[in-house]
């Protein structure tokens, strides 16, 4: 060996210095018996749990919060079986019974002959981190709420829908006309986010939230998103059957958008359900019963099958 790779070189010893000299947390996994060959004794300081207490998989696993706990291992196995590194973010249990958020880092070992010999990563703590991002996420929507567009679909947001819906209404009671209200909910939407996730789930709001705005065009037509998948068109100075028409114009874009549906039960593509109402108000009259009575209209468009419009 020549004197160079000499001083290069590390004992043990010194190995083990270094490890459990950093803030991160180093560990070993027998693949064979699944049981923890090593944990650096920083664990202690972090969650509470003495080395000695870190036996098998089983109690990682049990010392991830409930909510992160199925995808985390579900997806360390997955990992680790295909023999490929990967991290995962979840929260560690505390033995006082707070959480941490732990970023773990998964290196596979192989032996020779391909097959996986051991694991060993290493625990940071990320709490400071996902406190900041929680922060910054609740800036977000603070600003949105300040704001009166809708920051994923683009139309207005709810509070912009509560002001204009107050100004057709005392509008519509002046003048005496007849205002026109939609309340439209995309069918089995749940079943579309199961389906395709959150992040196309969203992608589909967003077209379905354009194909609203195509089918109420007059000039002083209003679509908003009342509330996750939910959106409502104001349409003043219109009749009940003007109104049944942009309705029905809103259902046929939609569903001849054919965006696909697995998930739903009534077809392949995306449908929606629309309550509609129409109202020549008196001053005296409140907006919510109004709406609320919609809603009741929209509910049973659900109970009718869907993809379908109830009016008065
Ligand atoms: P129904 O036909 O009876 O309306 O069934 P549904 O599955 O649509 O039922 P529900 O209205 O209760 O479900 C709404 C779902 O919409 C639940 C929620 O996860 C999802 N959702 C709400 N807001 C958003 C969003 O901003 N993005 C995504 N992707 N999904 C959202
Ligand atoms: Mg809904
Ligand atoms: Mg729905």
């Amino acid at each position: 060996m020549s004197s160079i790779e000499n001083k290069l070189e590390l004992d043990n010893d010194t190995y083990k210095t270094l490890l459990e000299s950093t803030r991160a947390i180093p560990w070993k996994i027998d693949w064979e018996t699944m049981r923890f060959a090593y944990i650096g004794p920083q664990i202690e300081d972090l969650l509470g749990w003495a080395p000695d207490s870190w036996v098998s998989v089983q109690d990682w696993a049990d010392r991830i919060h409930m909510e992160d706990r199925e995808w985390a291992v579900n997806f360390c196995v997955a990992q680790s079986k295909a023999g490929v590194d990967h991290e995962a973010d979840y929260r560690a249990l505390k033995k006082n019974g707070d959480y941490v958020w732990i970023r773990d880092v998964v290196h596979v070992v192989r032996r020779d002959d391909g097959a996986v010999d051991s694991l060993v990563g290493f625990m940071f703590d990320i709490s400071e981190r996902k406190r900041t991002e929680e922060q910054l996420a609740a800036l977000r929507r603070e600003l949105e709420e300040l704001s009166f567009k809708d920051g994923l679909t683009g139309v207005a947001n709810r509070r912009r829908f509560d002001m204009v819906m107050e100004a057709e209404w005392n509008n519509a009671c002046r003048h005496k006309q007849p205002l026109s209200l939609l309340l439209l909910d995309i069918d089995f939407f749940k079943q579309y986010n199961d389906r395709y996730g959150h992040l196309d789930g969203d992608q589909c709001l967003k077209r379905v939230a354009r194909l609203i705005t195509l089918a109420a065009d007059r000039p002083r037509d209003f679509v908003a998103r009342f509330g996750g998948e939910e959106f409502v068109a104001v349409l003043p100075d219109t009749h009940e059957s003007e109104a049944y028409k942009i309705a029905s114009r809103c259902r046929d874009l939609i569903a001849g958008e054919h965006i696909p549906h697995e998930g739903s039960a009534i077809g392949k593509y995306v449908t929606v359900s629309i309550g509609l109402g129409t109202m020549s108000p008196e001053c005296s009259d409140e907006t919510h019963a109004f709406i609320k009575s919609i809603d009741r209209r929209l509910y049973e468009a659900k109970q009718r099958g869907r993809n379908t419009i109830v009016n008065g």
